[in-house]
């Protein structure tokens, strides 16, 4: 007999089929999310693990350059290196940040030349000593980018210009470049190409490298190294020139390296930071470019890094001031 089917009963079976269908839909959507995930994961993992193997890459190649040049002290896997950009031949433009921040920030610059190899050395070393002392950097920053010309230093004949033939300290984008750079070039040198500062201002990646880190960091203070032209120059605030000078000279006695008022050109860093952007821009020039002469130059000059680093100015570019000469 059959058994007449109530509201009920109507009522179960519906819902049953709707739990079950919508089980299905779960399952399915479970299915295809997991999938989905599972691809978004994978690729961000080897988007992780890019930059990290470029990178391994790179300091492979560096070593062997330390090797060469008998820099066996310099292990650039040991800095916690920092990179967004690169340079034409695609090695990464690297910078390491110690200390706070923000604030109060010094930036190291080396290898801007790629010819002048100790200055790479330098900006190495320093930062492993930064590194392994880092009571240096309790109450400020410090940036270095060691190496901002990887194409020249890296090419099979070291090249003062980068793999484009520019110059970079004639490629910032200073107030006058478009007047002067190409002008001064042909006229003062001699259409050399070891000074050719590039088809416009800031045309290059190492510029705009150098460009982001001011822009980011703000440093008060700013050393490049480089060589072999054996001084000290400097471009800051024209109000404390006097006290900045008075530093400078007592630095240079103590580090037994001579003062030189060298001045700046179109698209030079002394101009775009020192001149235009007060930041107090201390130039430094080994006296040769012998790369076998790097530790005797760190020993020599790492007195006055540590004392830039601590020389008291206070202010965010561009109304950086000194706090006091520093008598001590
Ligand atoms: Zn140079």
């Amino acid at each position: 007999m059959k058994t007449p089917i109530s509201l009920f009963d109507v009522g179960k079976l519906f819902l049953f089929r709707m739990i079950f269908k919508y089980k299905e839909t779960a399952l399915c959507f479970c299915l295809v999310f997991s999938v989905f995930g599972g691809l978004c994961l994978s690729s961000a993992v080897w988007a992780a693990d890019q930059p990290s193997q470029e990178l391994r890459k790179f300091f492979g190649t560096l070593e062997q350059q330390n090797v060469r040049y008998g820099w066996q002290d310099i292990k650039p896997d040991r800095i916690p290196w920092e990179y967004h950009r690169t340079s034409k031949n695609n090695h990464p433009l690297i910078f390491a940040h110690f200390g706070k921040p923000s604030g109060n920030c010094i930036l190291f610059l080396g290898g801007v030349h790629g010819d002048e190899l100790p200055a790479v050395y330098l900006m190495f070393k320093l930062a492993h000593y930064i590194k392994d002392h880092p009571e240096i950097v309790q109450d400020k920053c410090i940036v270095i980018a060691p190496l901002v010309n990887p194409d020249g230093y890296l090419a099979p004949l070291p090249t003062r210009v980068n793999a484009a033939g520019v110059d970079i300290n004639r490629n910032f984008p200073t107030k006058r470049w478009h007047p002067d750079a190409h002008r001064q070039w042909l006229e003062k040198g001699k259409n050399n190409r070891r000074y050719y500062p590039g088809p416009k201002a800031a045309s290059e990646q190492e510029t705009l490298f150098q460009v982001a880190l001011i822009k980011r960091f703000k440093p008060q203070k700013i050393l490049s190294a480089h060589s072999p032209l054996n001084f000290f120059d400097y471009d800051g605030p024209s109000s404390n020139l006097n006290s900045f000078e008075q530093w400078m000279e007592k630095i240079s006695k103590e580090a037994n390296h001579p003062l030189k008022k060298f001045g700046y050109y179109p698209g030079s860093l002394g101009n775009y930071a020192g001149h235009e952007r007060n930041i107090f821009t201390l130039t430094l020039e080994l006296p040769t470019s012998d790369p076998k002469l790097g530790g005797e130059y760190f020993r020599k000059f790492q007195p006055a890094f540590l004392k830039f680093i601590n020389l008291p100015v206070t202010g965010t570019p561009p109304f950086t001031r000194l706090l006091k000469s520093d008598k001590s």
